[in-house]
C-alpha cells in the first residue's frame, strides 16, 4: 500500500517547466489540484501578501471562492474584480472601469495581480498589471486549454480597438504560472478541441516528437484525461516557452515568434469572415489553417504529400476541424485571399507565410505567389 501510496503522490505532484528568460525567469506549474494550493505555492515567491484577483463571472463562479481561500488561508489580503465573459472585455472600457476598481482600492507598488480565467482575462489583467503604477507584479492562472498552452506564456498582454485586434498592449512577464488542469473539466469540449489546435500546431512548427505524442494519446487529451492533459500543456508550454525565450520582443524576422503563426494566415481569414461571434473559434480556424499550410507548401514542393497525409489523419481521427468545405459559409476564394491581401503587404503578387519542410520543420517565405494560395483554397473546396 506504501507504494501505491507513493505512486499516486508522485503522480500528483505538480510538474514544474522553467521559462529561463534573461531579466525575468519564472516558473509554469502544471498538475491537479493547483487552484486550491495556490496561497502556498504563491507565498514564496510574491513579494507582498496582497493581491488583486481579475476573473470573468462564468470562471468566478466556479473557482473564485477556492482560490480566495487558499489564499486567505497562506495569510494574503485578496480582492478581486469581476468582468463579463467574453471577447467583448477586451476594451478600453474594461481596462478603465478594472484600473479605477484596483486604483480605488489603493494598491501599492508590490500587489500583485492575478489573472484567473481564459486568454481574455490574461490579455486584460496582464495589460492593467503592466501599466497600473507602472508595471504591478502578474500572476496567471489559466482556465482554459488554449490560455494554458499558448496565451499564458510569453508575457504577451493587450486589448483591443476599434482598429483591430491586440493594438493595445505591453509585453509583461508573468511572476508565475499556474496551470490547474483540473479547472478544464468543467470547459466545454468544443473549447478544448480550440486549444488542442494549438498544441498540434506546436508540434508542427519544431517539435516532430509532440505531433508523434498527439497522434497517440490526442484522443486522451480531447476525453480530458489530466495526466495526459497536464503532459500536453508541459510539452506544449516548454516548445513556446523555448521559442519566447529565443525571441522575447518578436523581434526575429525570420524564425523566432513569427513561426508561431502557422496556420494563423489562413486561420484569421477565415475568423475575419465568420469568427468573433461564436460561430467559428479561433482554434477551430487554426486547425483549418494548419492543414491548409501544409496544402500549400505541398504545392509550393516544400514538403511532402505524406506529412500532409498524417496532418489530415490527425486531424480526422480527433474530430479537429479540417476543412472549409465543412464550415457552413458564404464567403469564396477571393474573399478569403482579399484578407489575407490586406492583412500582410503584397510585394509583386508575393505573400509572406510560414510553410512547412515537413512535420516540425516550420519556416518564414516571404515569396509566396497569391495564386497559389488561391488555388489551395479552390482544392480546399472553397
Ligand atoms: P476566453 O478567455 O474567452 O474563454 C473562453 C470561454 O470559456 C469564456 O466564456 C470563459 O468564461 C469560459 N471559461 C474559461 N475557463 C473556464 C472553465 N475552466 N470552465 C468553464 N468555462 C470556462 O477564451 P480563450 O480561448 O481562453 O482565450 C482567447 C483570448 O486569448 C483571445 O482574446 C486571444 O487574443 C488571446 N490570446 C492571447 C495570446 C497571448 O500571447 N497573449 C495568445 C493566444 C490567444
Ligand atoms: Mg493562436
Amino acid at each position: 500500500t506504501t507504494r501505491v501510496i507513493e505512486a499516486l503522490a508522485l503522480n500528483h505532484r505538480p510538474r514544474r517547466l522553467p521559462v529561463r528568460l534573461e531579466r525575468n525567469p519564472y516558473e509554469v506549474i502544471i498538475g491537479t489540484g493547483l487552484i486550491e494550493r495556490a496561497g502556498a505555492l504563491l507565498a514564496t515567491v510574491l513579494p507582498q501578501k496582497r493581491v488583486v484577483v481579475i476573473s470573468d463571472t462564468t470562471v468566478a463562479e466556479l473557482y473564485l471562492h477556492p482560490l480566495i481561500e487558499s489564499l486567505t488561508d497562506s495569510g494574503f489580503a485578496v480582492q478581486s474584480i469581476v468582468v463579463p465573459p467574453g471577447e467583448q472585455s477586451k476594451s478600453l472600457d474594461e481596462f478603465r472601469r478594472v484600473t479605477d476598481a484596483i486604483l480605488e482600492q489603493k494598491v501599492e507598488r508590490r500587489t500583485t495581480v492575478i489573472a484567473l480565467g481564459g486568454g481574455v482575462v490574461g490579455d486584460l489583467a496582464g495589460f492593467v498589471a503592466s501599466a497600473t503604477l507602472r508595471g504591478l507584479p502578474f500572476v496567471q492562472m489559466p482556465t482554459t486549454l488554449l490560455s494554458q498552452v499558448d496565451s499564458s506564456v510569453g508575457g504577451k498582454t493587450g486589448i483591443n480597438t476599434s482598429w483591430g485586434k491586440n493594438l493595445l498592449g505591453a509585453f509583461h512577464q508573468p511572476a508565475m504560472v499556474l496551470a490547474d488542469v483540473s479547472s478544464l473539466a468543467t470547459l466545454p469540449v468544443r473549447e478544448i478541441r480550440a486549444g488542442y489546435a494549438e498544441i498540434v500546431k506546436a508540434g508542427l512548427i519544431g517539435d516532430a516528437d509532440l505531433f508523434t505524442w498527439c497522434e497517440r494519446h490526442g484522443a486522451a487529451v480531447i476525453a480530458q484525461d489530466p495526466d495526459m492533459l497536464a503532459e500536453a500543456v508541459e510539452r506544449a508550454c516548454a516548445f513556446k516557452a523555448a521559442i519566447v525565450t529565443e525571441d522575447e520582443f518578436e523581434r526575429k524576422s525570420q524564425g523566432g515568434r513569427a513561426l508561431l503563426n502557422l496556420g494563423h494566415t489562413f486561420g484569421h481569414a477565415l475568423e475575419a469572415e465568420m469568427g468573433y461571434n461564436g460561430r467559428l473559434l479561433h482554434g477551430e480556424a487554426v486547425s483549418i489553417g494548419l492543414r491548409l499550410a501544409f496544402m500549400l507548401s505541398v504545392r509550393l514542393g516544400y514538403c511532402p504529400q505524406t506529412d500532409l497525409d498524417r496532418v489530415t489523419a490527425h486531424l480526422d481521427a480527433t474530430g479537429m476541424p479540417a476543412r472549409i468545405s465543412q464550415l457552413d459559409r458564404s464567403f469564396d476564394a477571393r474573399t478569403l485571399l482579399d484578407h489575407m491581401t490586406r492583412d500582410k503587404k503584397m510585394h509583386d503578387g508575393k505573400l509572406t507565410f510560414v510553410l512547412v519542410r515537413g512535420i516540425g520543420q516550420a519556416f518564414t517565405c516571404r515569396d509566396v505567389p497569391a495564386q497559389a494560395v488561391h488555388d489551395v483554397l479552390v482544392e480546399d473546396g472553397c
